[in-house]
């Protein structure tokens, strides 16, 4: 490499007692310091501003053949790494200076197995570290020998005892977890399920803040009548709740578990580290959790499957809204999460609108079928499954008329589920209700197509400021984009990402042609090619992959989104 300093140190001491903003020279250079390349990608411009970015080669960090073979397991490897890196720097928290002088770190992990930006493994096997670090000052001068000592000594010794100390059988443990994962998840369409979760397996979570399990819980244990086996390539032959496609009713009384399984089974598209207790509780990709969210805002989306006829002559073809009612906001959740791909509902009775779930026989009395606009998901659950392949697992604790409509019922009873279809099927029969009616058949919906002037990420005197808040919302120009109710966005990484996919939407990925459905498809194309830096802003460690749907899902819940007029066709 042509640019690449030998000495560092010496650089550093040229800077040391100089101005703060010296420490520019050192943007955009690489030094080689032993085995390991250090580049600045940025540097603050002062000791109190958010900390420099720095990226770290190592091109042979001598890791074992099988934590690279596939991308799957270099996603593993990266993710140990990156733990094995936080605990290091954990011990070696150290401020000298100023601001946030000598400070190292990198980006804190949950319980998910993400691909991040942090710790990149390559193909080759070179492992790419993305760290901060606070280059140190007293004051607003240069501490170069603390710089020193942080960059040529910290550094790199706090990553070469990282590599020398990998326990390689938790390595291969962490690895072998993932491919377990990723197997049993792509088994399940073949057996005709859209979930397992193997008997063992502890799902509850520490708190609601906190994703570590639950010490105590009660593991899960599967009767005979729930349990199929599906063969994981290193953990062997597994035993387990297979939830089989189609429509799946989670009854039981309340505080029996029945929550806590929905929410395991839409983290069951994420891969779990070792000893999370939801390691082999998976579930296909196209899972979505679907949810009432009233207030969001709602664009253009057709909802006559669920919505017709509202007040005033509203349209319902092209509804939008700046305030979504409770059941509108499910109708439209529904809707956008089957345009860019969903194979499964999950919905929880807790978080549901219950006028669009059910409509019962009285209240079918007392307000005439054409006053009310809306087909309550009861009418539609069956025609989604059969026309469109599309499954439902329902938390139900008190809408009996589910039963009519459900091809599996697992009761919980205190954690335990149990087989009760035969009879539910009995009681559906002996106590017969109104049960589902016919809905008519689907309208197809027309392609949405993003206008791009309705994309604007300016603020004020800046001509792009985006960013995620956490899990909670993501900037985007002078808008916050509401985005905790997400369920199956888990890292504030992902929302991160989110707002870089945004911002490419806004310099040209949506160009006023391209339909919502297309920019999903075309970031996902280029993410799963080129890797996730493709449409990251770059250097930055602290961004992880988020799912076509959450990506969608902020699209859709942008408030200034306005669609091109003309619909380019019916499909
Ligand atoms: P429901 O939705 O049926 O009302 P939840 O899923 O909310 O019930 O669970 C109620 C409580 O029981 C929660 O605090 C949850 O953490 C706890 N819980 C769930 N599953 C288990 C389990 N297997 N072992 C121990 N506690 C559990
Ligand atoms: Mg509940």
């Amino acid at each position: 490499m042509a640019d690449l300093g030998s000495d560092l140190a010496g650089e550093l001491s040229r800077l040391d007692g100089r101005p703060y903003g010296f420490y520019k020279d050192l943007r955009g250079r690489t030094y080689g310091l032993g085995a390991l390349r250090l580049r600045f990608e940025h540097v603050q411009g002062d000791p109190f501003a958010a900390p420099s970015r720095l990226r770290a080669d190592i091109p042979i960090p001598g890791l074992p053949e099988r934590a690279c073979r596939s991308p799957e397991a270099r996603r593993a490897t990266a993710d140990f790494v990156h733990r094995a890196v936080i605990r290091e720097l954990a011990g070696a928290r150290r401020k000298t200076g100023s601001g946030k002088s000598g400070l190292l770190e990198i980006l804190p992990v949950g319980q998910h197995v993400l691909e991040r930006t942090a710790v990149r493994l390559g193909q080759d096997g070179g492992l790419r570290f993305r760290l901060t670090a606070g280059l140190p000052a007293a004051g607003r001068r240069i501490l170069g020998r603390e710089a020193a000592a942080l960059l040529t000594g910290r550094l790199p010794q706090a990553l070469d005892r990282v590599l020398t100390r990998l326990d390689r059988p938790q390595l291969a443990r962490h690895v072998q977890t993932v491919e377990d994962q990723l197997a049993l998840r792509r088994q399940l369409s073949a057996h005709g399920l859209v979930a397992f979760v193997a008997e063992g397996s502890s799902l509850p979570r520490h708190s609601g803040a906190e994703d570590r399990p639950l010490d105590g819980a009660i593991p899960l244990e599967v009767p005979p009548a729930l349990a199929c086996e599906l063969e994981a390539p290193h953990a062997g032959l597994l035993r387990g709740l297979g939830v089989r496609a189609g429509v799946t009713l989670i009854a039981g009384g309340g505080y029996h578990g029945k929550s806590t399984l929905l929410a395991a089974l839409a983290q069951g598209v994420y891969d779990h580290i070792p000893g999370d207790g939801r390691e082999r509780c998976v579930s296909v990709p196209g899972a979505v959790s679907i949810r009432a969210e009233d207030g969001r805002a709602v664009r253009g989306v057709d909802l006559r499957p669920f919505i017709t006829a509202l007040p005033l002559g509203r349209r319902t073809d092209r509804f939008d809204t700046d305030d979504a009612s409770g059941s509108t906001s499910q109708a439209a959740a529904i809707v956008e999460a089957l345009e860019v791909g969903a194979t499964a509902l999950l919905i929880d009775e807790d978080t549901a609108a219950t006028n669009f779930m059910i409509r019962d026989a009285r209240m079918r009395r007392l307000v005439p079928d054409d006053k009310e606009p809306i087909t309550p998901y009861l009418d539609r659950v069956r025609q989604l499954w059969e026309e469109r392949g599309v499954s439902s697992i329902l938390v139900v604790g008190g809408a009996g008329d589910y039963l009519d409509v459900a091809d599996w019922v697992i009761h919980l009873d205190e954690y335990r589920p149990h087989d009760v279809t035969a009879r539910a099927k009995d009681i559906a029969a002996a106590l017969p209700q109104a049960g589902p009616q016919s809905a008519g058949s689907w309208p197809p919906a027309a392609d949405r197509l993003p206008d791009p002037r309705s994309l604007d990420p300016s603020r004020g005197r800046r001509a792009e400021r985006v960013r995620g808040v956490k899990t909670r919302t993501i900037e985007f120009g002078t808008e916050e984009i509401e985005v905790s109710l997400l369920a199956q966005l888990v890292d504030p990484a992902q929302c991160r990402m989110i707002g870089d996919i945004l911002l490419a939407c806004a310099r040209g990925l949506c160009d006023g042609r391209r339909s919502l459905t297309d920019i999903i498809e075309l970031i996902e194309t280029r993410v799963e090619h080129d890797g996730l830096e493709v449409l990251t802003q770059s250097g930055f460690g602290d961004r992880a992959r988020a799912r076509r749907f959450e990506i969608a899902a902020a699209l859709n819940r942008l408030r200034s989104l306005r669609l091109m007029p003309q619909s380019k066709t019916m499909s």
